[in-house]
């Protein structure tokens, strides 16, 4: 234990009423170099931080207790970037009743409790209303239309939200592509790609009708999502943020979504950096992407030398910049301890090139709080405090202090939803 962990005093919501769960003797992350030994929940909310001794002391005749022997208790990830219909349909065997049903189940495993991505019509929105009635939908979502087809989006809301509960499922974004990827060449650069002559990518758009449809959605209440992935598109993807921009810049800790997204920013300008930080615009990054999907090379091998600056984790951080976390599952597993431990182990490449890795701590951050501050969550989620929603993950071990090479090897033990246990791993340790 740290010495921070004397500095966290005992936080109380008042509670009404004997716990119903009590999680203690174990590391209850709360911030980084911050950590409580017991969290306690009363129906769907944390009620209680702090010491074990005095949690167990309010505890009831039904209160249910978990001695976490040392294990590690995250907040329920938020994986800020998925395509999740792409992979329930990927994933779900041929002929399957509803394929979502799956995806969310591995979800529980996997400890991911909230997610953010595009909507890919109402097939999929009528898949998720089924699953809902059903009593199965044990992921919060918040969902994006397109950016270029606004009265899309506005038109399934009307027609679904009387059956997707606000508590679970946000009409929150629009998105929409300024560039392509760094497979195909189609990452817009300042310079050209190491092994393909002249050629710099392309832009999907103009920067004029960019400006215009990122202040479209602005206009109707949306939070922009701009795919930009390689330097150039950011660049025009930060422009067009800031020149729709028509109040003071987003914060943190206010409470609202983030009007302006970045999805992806695997390659940022030095300059951007600091634009991103003071105009509040968020990068959404997917560490994972670090790594050629199915694994091997480190990506995007076709940068040469300026490879070095992609995936700037810290840089970014430093600047201020706000980072939500996720995985853009399928084209990457949906374990966030792929994008975590991708992160920790983001050494500098070269002799010459920076460290650019992250404290576990740090990306736990990013992919909790950080991804639920971005959808605008930030005062009921991504965080263990006491009123927050009590959607809580609970490792085999304690994830902390792991050498950063066997992240990998951790497994959820408990996934919490709303106060209830949505997953208990058949083979851990009883307690
Ligand atoms: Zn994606």
């Amino acid at each position: 234990m740290t010495g921070a962990v004397a500095l966290c005093a005992l936080l109380w919501a008042a509670p009404a009423r004997a716990s119903d769960l009590i999680l203690h003797n174990g590391k209850v992350f709360i911030a980084p170099g911050e950590y409580a030994d017991a969290v306690a929940v009363s129906g769907a909310r944390i009620t209680a931080v702090g010491a074990g001794e005095e949690l167990l002391a309010r505890a009831g005749p039904r209160t249910r207790l978990i001695d976490l022997a040392g294990r590690a208790v995250t907040p329920g990830f938020h994986d800020a970037h998925v395509h999740f219909w792409d992979g329930a349909q990927l994933s779900s065997g041929a002929g399957a009743g509803n394929p979502l049903e799956e995806a969310v189940a591995s979800a529980r495993r996997l400890g991911v409790t909230s997610v953010s991505g595009i909507l890919e019509g109402d097939r999929e929105l009528e898949a998720w209303a089924e699953l809902q009635r059903a009593g199965k939908a044990t992921l919060r979502y918040w969902m994006w239309g397109r950016l270029d087809a606004p009265a899309d989006f506005t038109a399934s809301r009307e027609r679904f939200s009387s059956r997707l509960p606000p508590e679970k499922f946000r009409w929150s974004g629009l998105k929409a592509w300024v560039d392509g990827d760094f497979d195909g060449w189609t990452a817009a650069l300042f310079e050209p790609y190491s092994d393909k002559g002249e050629s710099r990518g392309s832009m999907l758009r103009s920067p004029r009708d960019l400006l215009r449809l990122v202040r479209r959605g602005r206009e109707l209440g949306y939070s922009v999502r701009l795919h930009a992935i390689g330097d150039r598109a950011v660049r025009a993807a930060v422009r067009a943020c800031a020149g729709a921009s028509e109040r003071a810049p987003w914060t943190p800790s206010g409470g609202a979504p983030a009007p302006c997204v970045i999805e992806h920013a695997d390659l940022v300008a030095e300059a951007d950096r600091t634009r991103l930080a003071s105009l509040g615009i968020v990068a959404s990054m997917q560490p994972s992407r670090m790594i050629e999907a199915g694994g091997g090379e480190r990506h995007p091998s076709r940068l040469g030398a300026r490879r070095r600056g992609a995936f700037a984790l810290k840089s970014m951080q430093a600047a201020g910049v706000a980072l939500a976390f996720g995985s853009d599952w399928p084209d990457r597993t949906l374990n966030p301890l792929a994008g975590l431990s991708a992160a920790v182990a983001r050494h500098g490449e070269g002799e010459e090139g920076p460290d650019e890795s992250l404290t576990l701590e740090e990306a736990v951050s990013h992919y909790t709080a950080g991804a639920a501050r971005a959808a605008g969550a930030g005062r009921e989620l991504g965080v263990i405090r006491p009123g927050y929603r009590a959607d809580l993950v609970v490792f085999d071990r304690d994830l902390f202090s792991l050498p950063s090479g066997e992240i990998l090897k951790a497994r959820v033990d408990v996934t919490i939803f709303d106060g209830e246990i949505v997953y208990e791993r058949v083979d851990a340790g009883k307690f």
